[in-house]
């Protein structure tokens, strides 16, 4: 991989027309050394954020051991880099073959339940191994409600009456039991933990079983950019969020048991940036090489503000107006789909032309593992870049990528 001081040097030497994911490794190693150094349990990376091989293989070989997996695919890629590493199994809903795959092939004995028909779909399949079910810990997924850019709990989880039954279930054919939920991603309440802790309480009080662990999800905030445009809202911090659940672990009892947590936008968010480039300029609107269908389909679900930096083509010597005057563009991507339109502007100087690059920062989370091949449009380029996106000098404009609406 090419390696560059920065993606403004990566942008000018390159010239790229394609896009270009910036990988920071040194980045990457010190969000996740950050998260395992202040969560009090063994950190589980959620590769659904960001499978690629060099995430993974950068995080096995800087002490994350630990890998949340949800599918063959994802198996394949923790066992390809890091053949040690344990795999928790966190999926509430598996197909049958998946389940004896990861028992019988990749040796998992950790996995998620919501439901008593997928305790029997595990049962049978263990038996049918003859594997012993004390080597099993089921954690038992409980519904959670609270605050988060994603939600998740009408999806999965087990109500708390629910949740008891389920473990009781699982305990009487001999499993390990814990208790596990995931609150959401990019949540914006610090009570969100706090909240499920106390439902977790309640079930474990009630449920009258020895618990093996408990597992508290994903859901940490990563830092992204403010629109200034809106109303600001001030987000926990990692430190704040971390030592209030600390407390809350201990208050409620759980201070003693086995933790564990499932981090993935918090960990791998800063450790890229994308130099995409505006393939024409119309009035205020921008045409660039990426879009909702490749790495900005984030776009569709989330209220999340990325930083940008304009990275101006020096060849270009006749620009209009003003480069200090920060103006919103609306933004089309590169598929001839009339929905690739980002429903949130990007802001950026008002000088930004046809032939300009874009460096867009923060984006390594639900970027890379979200694009598609739709139009033939799958970016795939890397280079490795020395300095953080917040190093050197400030962006000037950013990408918002707010909440999809019709274009208009
Ligand atoms: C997606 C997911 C995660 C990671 O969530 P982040 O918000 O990226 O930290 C963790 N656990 C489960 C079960 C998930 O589905």
């Amino acid at each position: 991989m090419q390696r560059f001081a920065s993606a403004r040097e990566a942008a000018l030497t390159l010239r790229p027309d394609q896009p270009v994911y910036c990988f920071r490794p040194h980045v990457l190693i010190k969000d996740a050394d950050r998260f395992m150094k202040m969560f009090p349990g063994e950190t589980a990376y959620a590769v659904k954020t960001n499978g690629e091989d060099l995430v993974l293989d950068t995080l096995a070989r800087n002490g994350v051991s630990t890998f949340d997996v949800a599918s063959p695919g994802e198996f394949a890629a923790v066992r390809k880099v890091a053949p040690n590493a344990q795999m928790l199994y966190m999926h509430p809903i598996k197909a049958q073959s998946d389940i004896r795959l990861a028992l019988e092939t990749y040796g998992i004995r950790v996995l998620a339940v919501d439901h008593e028909d997928e305790i029997a779909k595990i049962t049978r399949i263990v038996r049918a191994l003859d594997i012993d079910p004390a080597s099993i810990t089921l954690y038992v997924r409980l519904q959670t409600k609270g605050h988060a850019a994603y939600e998740l709990s009408k999806k999965f989880g087990a109500a708390p009456a629910h949740a008891i039954e389920l473990l009781q279930r699982s305990d009487k054919i001999g499993y390990k039991v814990g208790l596990c939920f995931h609150v959401g991603s990019q949540i914006e309440d610090p009570d969100t933990y706090e909240n499920a802790l106390r439902s977790a309480d309640w079930v474990r009080n009630r449920a009258g079983v020895p618990l093996a662990g408990l597992d508290i999800g994903g859901g940490f905030p990563a830092e992204y950019g403010n629109d200034p445009k809106r109303k600001h809202v001030e987000m926990p911090s990692l430190g704040q969020l971390m030592s209030r659940l600390r407390g809350d672990i201990k208050e409620y009892g759980f201070g003693d048991l086995p933790l564990v947590a499932e981090p993935g936008r918090v960990i791998v968010a800063r450790a890229f940036s994308l130099i995409v480039r505006v393939l024409l300029r119309k009035g205020r609107r921008l045409y660039i090489n990426d879009g909702i269908w490749a790495s900005l389909s984030d776009s569709w679900t989330g209220k999340i503000t990325l930083p940008a930096r304009f990275i101006p083509d020096p060849a270009k010597k006749l620009r209009h107006g003003d480069v200090e005057e920060i103006v919103p563009f609306r933004v089309c991507g590169a598929t001839c789909d009339s929905v690739d339109i980002l429903s949130r502007p990007f802001w950026l100087p008002a000088t930004v032309e046809t032939g300009d690059w874009i460096e867009i920062g923060h984006i390594g989370a639900y970027s890379l593992s979200l694009r598609t091949r739709f139009n033939g449009f799958y970016p795939d380029t890397f280079v490795e870049v020395g300095t953080a996106f917040d190093e050197g000098s400030e962006p000037e404009g950013f990408a918002s990528l707010e909440t999809m609406a019709p274009p208009q």
